[in-house]
């Protein structure tokens, strides 16, 4: 006998949607955490302040998650961001918006949102173990059958929600178990991969290290071939680049493995070669007498000017009129585009997200249903959908969970 309608694998913010949303339309849910805890990932994003969503209208919102995003498309329509900020307010949550549309909790705190969403599912009738955790599951005739939590219970409903999310940030309990599930029921998984995450780099930076920089342009390319591009802050670690555009790009690059890649750096994006090579031409007449490295200087950090000069074969100690026009041409090139090798991206422990889960071929996205089995259904992290930071990674927790809830509870 089935002793629940739904069971929904994961007490992350995609599985505490799919529960209180199934049953808030009259299903018995039981909601399986592994954790002594809910939503322990939900209370580190954005650093404690948890940017939840972004406010874009729903086509941008789709083009941001890339090739994957016109899958989304209908669901973002139906339960897009809008949706959501009606969902919280109704709620009793207050948001605020910040630069680039990224939404907030007023109070900067993600626990607020966090105690909304279980109070939305305890008031519902949402049934919550916590500190079980599913070992797999049991499936005959097309249907899965029941649920194994690690005591070698099997637990019985008449359909299943997973929303364990990704591999990422393993210590949070996302340690990607489901993967195995699905594999060992032949549906297909793409390769995880950890993004959102610093890249790393084959070239020697070590003397760059801790240099921060603000609107910097990367471009990536594999050969000739641009296949992205990001724009926002940097920082020089001591391997490779972080920051949000570094971690933007990273996306692509997980998107890419055993591929070479150059990231090519654009210091001054703001202007066009020829006028950079007017403003190096013109500090360079006013500053004639100067050292070269503090005439660069007024363009990129000190550090970073003398590496650039290096670079490019000039030496630091030249003074401003002695720089030839092959050699200013040759620095405005390392300004524009310096090139750098990519290594890889550093690991899940570091990444924000996952790249790669459930082929999405196999899931459909107008109930977040399997293709494969009739009475299961995915949401969040564990589908191979990813956005950039901005609040696109939550969205896709807050519209696959609503939607399979929704789907589940029919
Ligand atoms: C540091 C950090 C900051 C972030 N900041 C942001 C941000 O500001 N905005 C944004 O949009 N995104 C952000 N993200 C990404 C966002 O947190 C995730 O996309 C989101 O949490 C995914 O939700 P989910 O419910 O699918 O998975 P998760 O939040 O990973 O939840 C999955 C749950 O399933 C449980 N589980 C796993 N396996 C089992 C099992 N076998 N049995 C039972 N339970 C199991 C886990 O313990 C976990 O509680 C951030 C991520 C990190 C790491």
């Amino acid at each position: 006998m089935d002793n629940y309608d739904l069971i929904v694998i994961g007490g992350g913010p995609a599985g505490l949607m799919a529960a209180g949303r199934a049953a808030e339309l009259g299903a018995s849910v039981l909601l399986l955490e592994k954790n002594n805890n809910l939503g322990v990932k939900l209370l580190m994003t954005g650093g404690g302040r948890c940017n939840f969503t972004n406010k874009i209208p729903p086509r941008a919102f789709a083009d941001a998650y890339g090739a994957n995003g016109k899958w989304f498309l209908s669901g973002l329509t139906r339960f897009g961001s809008n949706e959501l900020i009606n969902f919280f307010k109704r709620e009793g949550l207050k948001i605020k918006v910040e630069a680039a549309g990224r939404v907030f909790p007023e109070s900067d705190k993600a626990s607020d949102l966090l105690t909304l969403l279980v109070e939305y599912a305890e008031r519902n009738g949402v049934t919550i173990r916590l500190a079980s955790s599913v070992l797999k599951l049991e499936d005959d005739n097309k249907k899965i059958q029941a649920v194994v939590s690690l005591d070698g219970t099997a637990l019985r409903a008449k359909k299943f929600i997973i929303a364990t999310g990704g591999r990422s940030y393993p210590s949070s309990g996302s340690t990607g178990d489901a993967y195995a599930w699905l594999r060992a029921l032949a549906h297909r998984v793409i390769k995880p991969r950890p993004a959102l995450s610093p890249i790393l780099l084959n070239d020697d930076i070590k003397e760059l290290q801790g240099i921060s920089l603000s609107e910097i342009e990367l471009r990536l390319f594999q050969g000739d071939k641009k296949l992205g591009s990001a724009i926002g802050d940097i920082i020089f670690t001591g391997s490779g680049l972080s920051g949000p555009a570094p971690l933007n790009l990273s996306r692509i690059i997980a998107r890419h493995p055993g591929v070479p890649l150059e990231v090519k750096l654009d210091f001054k994006p703001a202007f066009n070669q020829e006028v950079l090579e007017q403003n190096i031409l013109a500090l360079t007449h006013e500053n004639s007498r100067l050292y070269l490295k503090n005439i660069i200087s007024d363009l990129v950090p000190k550090k970073l000017a003398a590496y650039l000069l290096a670079a490019s074969g000039i030496s630091g100690s030249k003074k401003g009129n002695g720089l030839t026009k092959a050699e200013r041409q040759s620095l405005v090139k390392s300004l524009k585009a310096y090139s750098l090798s990519v290594k890889g991206l550093r690991g899940f422990e570091e990444a924000m997200i996952t790249v790669g889960g459930v082929d999405l071929r196999e899931v459909d996205p107008k109930t977040m249903g399997s293709k494969l089995f009739s009475n299961l259904y995915f949401a969040g992290e564990i589908l191979d959908l990813e956005g950039p930071t901005g609040g696109y990674n939550l969205q896709v927790a807050w519209t696959s969970g609503y939607i399979a809830g929704e789907s589940a509870a029919r």
